[in-house]
């Protein structure tokens, strides 16, 4: 099957596998240009992709069809393990047929030989790339070790750009049908659309482009395209719609096909978002035959539609209901008598802009086996899935025509083990299934999805089983790209929960919760935890698409909302959760080497920091604060918020201390692009911020801010505002505060929260921070596990808390938790001034308590290994580098003298520097290439 823009064209056979492609690409094996020596063998068939090969992508994707870049970008990695290789020079070539490229005929761009050691977002600069048009790639890489190889070739096919009119319509029908519920607007039925045309002949090439709104799910001649659900990815639909792309030529026959698209109601048709409309189709179908002809099939008003189908009801929030006896068998495929089916018609078009999708959609990544069942009442049966999961359940069924089977989903229950739903709010989350009869049935829904762990279950005719359900995990189709265990229980379970809460929420968007009636994209929860899951997933292009819904969110006085996609219209003018639009763009350049979303934002930063200043700054403190330290722990087990002054951080040191780390940031974006007056503007703020902060919030006598909230005085340490000769004093204060009042245990929320753990480590605690980390009794995460979480929870007493805000699968408690995982437990951490892992940082906190951490990450430029162990008396760390880059690394050890590697003294090993000795570690720099360290 022919996949979206964000998967392999699998019509390409060659590019599946390596076998293939050495048939098809006879002159790779060939010695190429100017006594290159001979390509490296392409990858066994059984080759993991992109396990030996250069890992060629395009916009960071993997031969993507529907690219909307007039200026894509590519990236590779240097495939060699050898130690110390360094890439010289680049060339990639784009050729518009396969056979060129394989001749080395760059015809639509030939970069030419480029001296750079840079193998990350280069941009393309050849022909005006063409709309529907697919490009091949591939990239000559010379190394310092004389060798010159070609890659493997990819390609790309372009999507719509250019400006290029849409021929097709969005279609639909802008009214209810009796039966609908409009009142709270949850009980629409899905509508089906179909249309069929004929192809004069076999086509040579078909590229599709749609857009369904708020959902869609697309068959052509009967057969589901695309792996993924709930497409297309949500978005402020008066901004922007996205469509995607499919190559589906191996789908279309000569003759008459079919095209069936159901439509389901998403955030477009919805009470929970706006309400933008009732749901809508437009589809572009683009035909190229051999001889040179081409047909487009676009939407219009001569596709017919119904709304008599099994979808009676869906809504994302409250459930579906579907009905098998309203099946229509045949309804998307040709030959199907719609007579009875209405005429669509052209209805009003969304407002937004058609754009290409380039973040991924939503896929069933996972299945999981229920773990128990219990009868807890007659007939009501509760599904336990040992998880709390997000996605929603299959179910086989066997009965009569009209049995109706009930699911609803929570993700925890009472003691009497029914279902706790309180903390669900407005949402019903329930999915009904009314059987057609006649044999076994399985059903799952198609336009919902729902936060769980358990499943009540009535109606069901006879005895359920565990086996008669599947959970359905969904999140974007993101790659995972770091691994984390150690030889503490607590942590490893922590990283777990973490992983099923973070993917639980990616949602074209990342939200703050799946399961009650929000699920929105709260920026604040995703300042910093968006950096730890930086190594989790490839969250690249998800990330990026996050700020331009932030951008179209934002006002034209400037303002930046609290929510984005709007959804919720929230514009508090606080600083804490605006900042993460700028906190984002610095991570995607930082750990990725993505740079355009600081270029392409930083005028609308620059506006929104423009805007504060002018309209709220006073005696250079900005006193805008909304939420302040949400969700710090509170004194009393049913609090969601504290209401002790002392515990309390003050509104004007979280708005004045952001202020100011968003001016340093600014700075560096403005630095960044020559900008050396904005850059000296910034500067020059920042350092009036400091002092006035200083003066209004330092106790000289006491050595805190404010009133002395850790959170207070660790953003003060962190952002750089104390005064050098204070900071040990500020830091004394926060340990006394953590190891007295708070009996070595977390005290801040989600804002403290986002340095408490590096702080910590940067000032010689990370015992402290390892006994936080680990601690199991409240408030600790370590205390959510000890209460059956099995992901992380919104407040850190989500046991006893009011259900009013009590999520149980919210992230942003974690804070810096997971990038100190990685970068100070692991020490795999970009260099300061490094950009996409190409110097990396190596330095693990071996604290005591902890024997062992075995860390990786696929960075950007290839995978970074990372495994420490304490054996004998000895600290024993393997590390292994991507080519093409190095580290410093630093060792727990006595002197030099007592370091070794793969057995011998370490000045004899290839690739390792001496630096320095610095108290009890001693530093190295090591280029690329798989090492084994054992000091004493
Ligand atoms: C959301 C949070 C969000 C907060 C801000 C809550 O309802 O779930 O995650 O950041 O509101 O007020």
């Amino acid at each position: 099957m022919n996949k979206t823009n964000t998967t392999t064209t699998s019509r390409r056979a060659f590019l599946k596998t390596g076998m293939l492609l050495t048939a098809t690409f006879p002159l790779l094996r060939a010695p190429a240009l100017f006594g290159d020596t001979p390509a490296a063998p392409a990858p066994p068939a059984t080759a993991l992709p992109g396990c030996c090969g250069s890992r060629l992508r395009l916009e960071s994707l993997t031969n993507p069809v529907g690219i909307g870049h007039t200026a894509p970008r590519f990236s590779w990695e240097i495939p060699s393990t050898e130690r110390g290789i360094k890439q010289t020079a680049y060339r990639i070539l784009v050729a518009s047929t396969q056979e060129k490229l394989s001749a080395n005929v760059g015809d639509v761009w030939d970069s030419g030989n480029i001296p750079s050691d840079e193998t990350v977002s280069i941009a393309y600069a050849g022909q005006k790339l063409k709309n529907s048009t697919t490009y091949f790639w591939k990239v000559r890489t010379r190394t310092n070790d004389g060798k010159s190889v070609w890659s493997l070739p990819a390609s790309w096919t372009m999507a719509l750009v250019n400006g290029a009119p849409w021929k097709a319509k969005w279609i639909g029908l802008d009214k209810s049908f009796p039966g609908d519920v409009l009142r709270g607007r949850t009980r629409l039925p899905a509508r089906y659309l179909r249309k069929e045309f004929s192809a004069a002949k076999k086509p040579a090439k078909a590229t599709l482009y749609i857009s369904g709104l708020g959902l869609y799910k697309l068959y052509i001649n009967g057969k589901k395209i695309g792996n993924f659900e709930l497409s297309p990815t949500p978005t402020d639909y008066n901004k922007t719609v996205k469509y995607n792309t499919f190559d589906i030529t191996d789908e279309l026959s000569e003759g008459t096909n079919a095209v069936g698209v159901a439509l389901g109601n998403g955030r477009y048709f919805s009470v929970r978002s706006k309400g933008y409309g009732f749901p809508c189709l437009v589809f572009q179908l683009e035909i190229e035959y051999a001889d040179g002809d081409k047909q487009i099939i676009a939407s219009d008003n001569t596709w017919k539609l119904t709304v008599n189908g099994p979808i009676r009801a869906n809504n994302e929030f409250d459930g579906e209901e579907y009905d098998a006896r309203m099946e229509i068998p045949g309804w998307n495929t040709v030959g199907f008598d719609d007579s009875q089916w209405l005429q669509t018609e052209f209805i009003k078009p969304p407002v937004g802009k058609l754009e290409a999708q380039l973040n991924k959609n939503i896929k069933i990544m996972e299945t999981l086996k229920p773990v128990s069942i219990k009868e807890n009442k007659p007939g009501v049966f509760i599904l336990d899935m040992g998880q709390n999961m997000v996605g929603w359940v299959s179910m086989d069924v066997k009965g009569k025509a009209g049995d109706k089977v009930k699911l609803k989903f929570a993700e925890s229950i009472k003691d009497d083990g029914s279902l706790y739903m309180a903390n669900l709010r407005g949402a019903l989350v329930t999915d009904y299934y009314t059987l057609k009869g006649g044999g076994k049935e399985t059903f799952e829904p198609t336009f919902t999805y729902h936060g769980f762990r358990f499943v009540e279950i009535t109606g069901y005719p006879g005895t359920p089983t565990i086996n008669d359900f599947t959970g359905k995990v969904i999140y974007d189709e993101i790659e995972t790209t770091g691994s984390f265990e150690t030889s503490n229980a607590t942590l490893n379970q922590i990283y777990k929960n973490a992983i099923w809460g973070i993917k639980g929420n990616y949602r074209g968007m990342p939200t703050d919760c799946p399961q009650r009636d929000e699920r929105q994209g709260w920026l604040g929860d995703r300042a910093v935890g968006s950096h730890g899951e930086s190594f989790m997933f490839d969250i690249n292009n998800l990330y990026a698409k996050w700020l331009d819904d932030i951008e179209e969110a934002q006002r034209g006085a400037g303002s930046v909302p609290d929510v984005a996609p709007k959804y919720w219209n929230i514009h508090s003018d606080n600083m804490t959760w605006p900042a993460t639009y700028v906190i984002i763009a610095d991570m995607l350049y930082k750990q990725f080497g993505n740079k355009e979303p600081i270029v392409k934002h930083y005028p609308s930063m620059k506006k929104w920091i423009t805007y504060m200043r002018k309209k709220y700054k006073k005696d250079g403190i900005m006193p805008r604060d909304k939420y302040g330290d949400w969700c710090m722990p509170p004194e009393a087990p049913d609090l969601i918020h504290s209401k002790d002054p002392a515990r309390k951080t003050d509104g004007n040191v979280l708005g004045t201390t952001f202020y100011y780390r968003m001016l340093t940031l600014l700075e560096r974006f403005a630095a960044l692009q020559g900008k050396t007056d904005d850059a000296r503007a910034f500067a020059q703020e920042a350092a009036q911020v400091k002092k006035a902060y200083n003066k209004k919030f330092f106790n000289p006598e006491t050595a805190q801010y404010s009133n002395g909230t850790v959170t207070a005085n660790v953003l003060s340490l962190s952002y750089g505002l104390v005064p050098a000769e204070e900071e040990k004093r500020v830091f004394d204060n926060i340990i006394q505060k953590t190891e007295g009042e708070f009996k070595k245990h977390i005290s801040v929320g989600l804002v403290g929260a986002q340095w408490l753990m590096r702080g910590l480590s940067d000032y010689g605690r990370a015992d402290l921070a390892y006994t936080i980390a680990t601690n199991r009794d409240y408030p600790s995460w370590g205390y959510m596990i000890e209460n059956g979480a099995t992901t992380i929870w919104e407040l850190w007493n989500g046991n006893t808390a009011n259900p009013a805000m009590n999520s149980h699968n919210h992230v942003m408690l974690l804070g810096d938790l997971i990038v100190w995982f990685y970068e100070y437990l692991a020490g795999i951490k970009n260099a300061p001034e490094s950009v996409g892992f190409k110097k990396i940082e190596m330095k693990p906190h071996p604290v005591a308590g902890l024997d062992h951490v075995t860390a990786s990450y696929r960075s950007v430029r290839g995978k970074i290994k990372s495994a420490w162990k304490k054996q004998d008396g000895k600290f024993v760390w393997d590390i292994s580098l991507p080519a093409n880059t190095s580290a410093t690394i630093y060792i727990p050890a006595k002197g030099k003298e007592s370091v070794t590697e793969s057995g011998s003294d370490v000045a004899l090993a290839k690739g390792v520097t001496f630096i320095k000795e610095d108290g009890a570690v001693v530093v190295f720099e090591i280029q690329s290439g798989t090492y084994h360290f054992s000091a004493k």
